[in-house]
Parts: structure tokens; C-alpha cells; sequence
């Protein structure tokens, strides 16, 4: 909440893959406040082409994180846009200890104080199937899997009827077990972290997307100010 006692400031986490980005963006819909992830901004920030974004998608492809300073900087000027004045969903941030003790600084300074953080939990091997399997619309940015989300007409996006699709390069078998590794040696950290600050909660992120959104409603109906 704010300063005023208003607005949802949540970050959800949990492993690569793991399905924050799909149910943040589900989230996003219903309740009308900014998806802000940290890999969208650098992938976007990659695509420029710029020394800096070329330095962005080494560190991206090769699954390893990017400087903490760097996304720091990025993510707070990204608080301070006029859409973020209700509330945001972090998607990928903090990804380190030192991410979630400066992002609590940060939002302290703008009157800001998080109501959730919402981890989804899915098994390693689950994970893997995920991942390798899904790719997005090059025109909307909507999400698909081969086995378990495919567009109602073969080749079309549902949501905008683009014809064009993209697999992240990332989402390769070696790098998401890179991705794994460090998930659990420096984001996982801030899992106990934010349990001993009584902001946790827990949400099973093996069943349909479906199901996973309802369990993080319910959870919500409760978290959120009134
Ligand atoms: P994501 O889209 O959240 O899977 O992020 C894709 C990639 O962007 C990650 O593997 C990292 O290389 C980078 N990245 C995203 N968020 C962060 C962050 N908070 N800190 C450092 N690197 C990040």
C-alpha cells in the first residue's frame, strides 16, 4: 500500500518458469495495475543493440544475472511512471538478498510498503517441460506452449490473430539449467527472507493456469487493503 493506506504492491517469485510472468499478467487484467517485469525491461533495453544492451543479452543468453545496479536503476524509475501510482506486480525482481533489501529501502523512500510476496511453487522436473516447450506471439507478446497451451487455430494467436511467434533464446536446455542454478544459489535466499518479514505466501504451481490464478485470487481477497 501507499502512503494513504492505498493501492497492491505485490512481487510475485519463484523459479524460471515457474509461471509468474503468465499469472502476473492474468493478474494485470483483472485488477488494473502495471505488470512490471525485470526481464521484459532488459530484453526490450537488449534489442536496442546499444553497448549496454549488448552487454545486457550476453549476460541474458547466457542465463547468468545482470548487475544488480543496473536493474536497480532501471526498476525504480519505472516505479516512479504516473501508472504505477495504485500499485505494481514485480515479475523477476528481487532476484538477490540485495535486491529485496534495496527494493524495501526504495519503496520506503516513496511512502511505498509491499503487501505480498507471492511464490509459485513448481518441482524441477516440471519446470524444464515448461520452459523448452513455450514461445510467445511476436505481436502481442501472448504466451503458448506446444503441449499445454496451443492457439485455438494452429499458427494464429488467439488473442490478436498474428502469424508470427518467437522462443525466447534463453529457453534452451543448458541455460535454463544455468538459470536453475542460480535461481536456488541467489534468488532462492530471498524466499526465507521475506517469510521472516510475515509477507510470504505460498501458492501450489503445478495445476492449469486456471487453477493457479484462482488459488493466488483467494489469497489475495485476503491480502489486499480495504
Ligand atoms: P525473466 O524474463 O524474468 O526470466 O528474466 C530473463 C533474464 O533477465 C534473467 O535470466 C536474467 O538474465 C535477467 N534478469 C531479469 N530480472 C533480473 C533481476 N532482477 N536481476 C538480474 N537479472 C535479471
Amino acid at each position: 500500500m501507499n502512503k494513504n493506506g492505498l493501492g497492491l504492491h505485490i512481487v510475485f517469485t519463484g523459479a524460471p518458469g515457474c509461471g509468474k510472468g503468465t499469472q502476473a499478467r492474468i493478474l494485470k487484467d483483472k485488477i488494473a495495475i502495471p505488470h512490471l517485469s525485470t526481464g521484459e525491461m532488459l530484453r526490450a533495453e537488449a534489442a536496442k543493440g546499444t553497448p549496454l544492451g549488448l552487454e545486457i543479452k550476453a549476460l541474458i543468453d547466457g542465463g547468468n544475472l545482470v548487475p544488480d545496479d543496473m536493474i536497480i536503476k532501471m526498476l525504480s524509475a519505472r516505479i516512479d511512471e504516473d501508472d504505477c501510482k495504485n500499485g505494481f506486480i514485480l515479475d523477476g525482481f528481487p532476484r538477490t538478498l540485495p535486491q529485496a533489501e534495496v527494493l524495501e529501502e526504495m519503496l520506503s523512500k516513496k511512502g511505498i510498503t509491499l503487501d505480498a510476496v507471492i511464490e509459485i511453487q513448481v518441482p524441477d522436473e516440471i519446470i524444464m517441460e515448461r520452459i523448452l516447450g513455450r514461445y510467445a506471439c511476436m505481436t502481442c507478446g501472448a504466451g503458448y506452449h506446444d503441449k499445454f497451451q496451443k492457439p485455438k487455430v494452429y499458427g494464429v494467436c488467439d488473442k490478436c490473430g498474428g502469424t508470427d511467434f518467437y522462443r525466447r533464446i534463453d529457453d534452451n536446455r543448458a541455460t535454463v539449467q544455468n538459470r536453475l542454478v542460480n535461481y536456488r544459489a541467489l534468488t532462492y535466499p530471498t524466499i526465507p527472507y521475506f517469510d521472516k518479514k510475515g509477507l510470504l505466501r505460498c501458492v501450489d504451481g503445478t495445476g492449469t493456469i486456471e487453477a493457479t490464478a484462482r488459488k493466488i485470487d483467494d489469497l489475495l481477497a485476503v491480502t489486499k487493503p480495504q
